[in-house]
């Protein structure tokens, strides 16, 4: 994500607060002390204050804070550290609120979606929390007499957990919660535009007693993305962003065989069959496509339609996008908020353009809004392009924005292969009444995740998330799927026979 960053003196910036560093235990500024503005994208004029930009030396001293606590703090006992992550998900409950309105503030998503998102952190908080008490491992019989054989989990060490703006509380918690609760420590970067609610997570953690060292918050772009997944420190690098760039952290990491989590964009698909209840399906795409500004990674950003429904469906999915109220997500009754930045809307209007040159017909939308409440923020119309063909670019590439592209297919066969044809993998979806359909298509689309007669968001925090292709390198979040990221295992024999036993060897003693 593009974001002008702008350069100032402290001395200028004492008016409105200044977000810091959390480095060792303290907070502090970043050496080089310029500092970045983060606004509202529902109204530019709203200045929400100033966070470090930092660099490759902040990011240095948090990785050995992070390294000497290390030392400590896989030692405490997981269900002692779970002790204190069930302090932290109660004290966020205690301040959903505020945390959510911090969050509609310097995202813009509408209010429900926020309290939302702080849910899934508290969610996650406990669930993983639980995981303090069991981390399980195996025992197993020894093919040996008087042998013992069991397999525990073992943490890594430094974790580096680089993180977008668009679920800024809940996608870190997906990941610092279960690299604590397996006794790993973290350097925290989060996106430049969402460093306020990145703060409000960690000041919690640090208020319940998390030791100094283990958590570290590091606000800055690329150079301090760059430090994180390159560090020979580092041993795990938990990222969630863009493909482009996840490829270059995943480049970065290989020469030091760092184990990289990545979960990347996507182009998810919901089928809709002759036979499914239409306006359930008009209601799940309308969620789905346009919640969240369209801006979620498993956003419902291709509807693929039988052609026996495919009128009756489109007409009324146009209807109801029309009438959807867009605005400052702050306001009772707002649906949609805004584009996150400048940049993200610019993205969208420029595939606007290209939908409309591709050939595709413009629906309902497709145009910036920009007077009235509008005229202050980065707000656009939700847009419907019918008649895309599955070739386009408009039908193949992450948008990212309030823009829904609906095709035409002849039947469950041609649907999921239309659903399959793009680089992406994380979620899609099927509306049918049809058992048949559902488990066919269930078997066959090749995504990390998959509904029936829902949209293709809404995943709980105790299953694992997360995609294939180019959506994901084959780790997930969530569920206790995160441990398997944040831990390794080792095997541990114990021979209690008092002579030398030797397996791999074949022998016919019984
Ligand atoms: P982004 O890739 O621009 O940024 C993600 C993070 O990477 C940010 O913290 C950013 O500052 C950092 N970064 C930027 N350049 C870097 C570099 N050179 N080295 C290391 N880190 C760097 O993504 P975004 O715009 O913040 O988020 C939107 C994207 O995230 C979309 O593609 C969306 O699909 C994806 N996303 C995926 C999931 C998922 O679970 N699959 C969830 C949410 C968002």
């Amino acid at each position: 994500m593009r974001h002008s960053v702008q350069v100032m003196a402290t001395t200028r910036i004492e008016q409105v607060p200044t977000g810091r560093n959390f480095i060792d235990g303290q907070w502090v500024a970043a050496r080089s002390g310029r500092v970045f503005e983060n606004r509202n994208p529902a109204d530019r004029d709203d200045l929400i204050g100033y966070f470090q930009e930092s660099s490759a030396e902040d990011a240095e001293d948090a990785i050995a804070a992070a390294s000497r606590a290390f030392a400590s703090w896989r030692l405490v006992p997981a269900p002692r550290r779970a002790e204190l992550l069930f302090a932290a998900a109660q004290r966020i409950a205690e301040r959903k609120d505020a945390f959510a309105r911090e969050m509609t503030r310097e995202m813009g998503k509408v209010l429900e979606e926020t309290r939302g998102d702080v849910q899934e952190a508290i969610d996650m908080t406990f669930f993983i929390a639980g995981e303090g008490r069991r981390l399980y491992g195996q025992t197993v019989p020894s093919e040996l007499r008087d042998k013992f054989a069991m397999s525990v989990r073992q943490p890594l060490g430094v974790c580096s957990v680089i993180t977008p703006w668009n679920f800024p509380m809940a996608i870190p918690s997906w990941k610092i919660i279960p690299a604590l609760v397996c006794g790993n420590t973290v350097v925290f970067k989060p996106a430049t535009l969402t460093p306020l609610s990145a703060a409000n997570f960690v000041r919690v953690l640090e208020e319940v007693g998390i030791p100094r060292g283990v958590v570290n918050l590091v606000t800055g772009g690329a150079e301090v993305g760059t430090v994180l997944s390159s560090h020979e420190a580092v041993k795990v690098i938990s990222f969630t962003g863009s493909t482009t760039v996840g490829r270059v952290v995943n480049e970065r990491a290989a020469p030091g065989f760092k184990k990289v989590h990545l979960e990347m964009g996507g182009k998810n698909v919901v089928m809709i069959m002759d036979d499914a209840q239409l306006e359930l399906a008009v209601e799940g795409c309308l969620w789905g496509g346009f919640g969240t500004t369209g801006q979620r990674c498993t956003a419902a950003s291709r509807v693929v339609v039988h052609e026996r429904v495919y009128d009756e469906f489109l007409r009324e999915f146009a209807r109801r996008a029309a009438e959807l109220r867009v605005g400052n997500g702050l306001d009772a009754g707002v649906q949609v908020g805004p584009s996150v930045s400048e940049a993200q809307l610019e993205t969208v209007m420029d595939y606007v353009k290209i939908g409309r040159q591709e050939g595709a017909t413009l629906v309902t939308g497709g145009h910036r809004l920009d007077s009235g409440s509008h005229a202050k923020g980065w707000f656009h119309e939700p847009t419907i392009f019918g008649d895309v063909d599955p070739q386009m670019r408009i039908a193949r590439e992450e948008i990212f924005g309030p823009v829904v592209s609906v095709m035409r297919c002849r039947s469950l066969e041609e649907a999921i292969a239309i659903g399959n044809d793009v680089p992406y993998g994380l979620s899609a979806s099927i509306y049918t009444r049809d058992i048949n359909r559902a488990f066919a298509a269930m078997r066959d689309l090749y995504t990390g995740i998959f509904y029936v007669n829902a949209p293709t968001i809404g995943a709980e925090v105790h299953l694992p998330f997360g995609g294939t292709k180019a959506t994901g390198n084959g780790h997930r979040e969530a569920g206790t799927a995160a441990l398997d990221v944040f831990s390794e295992w080792k095997s541990i024999y114990v021979d209690f026979s008092g002579r030398l036993q030797r397996a791999q060897i074949d022998t016919q003693e019984l």
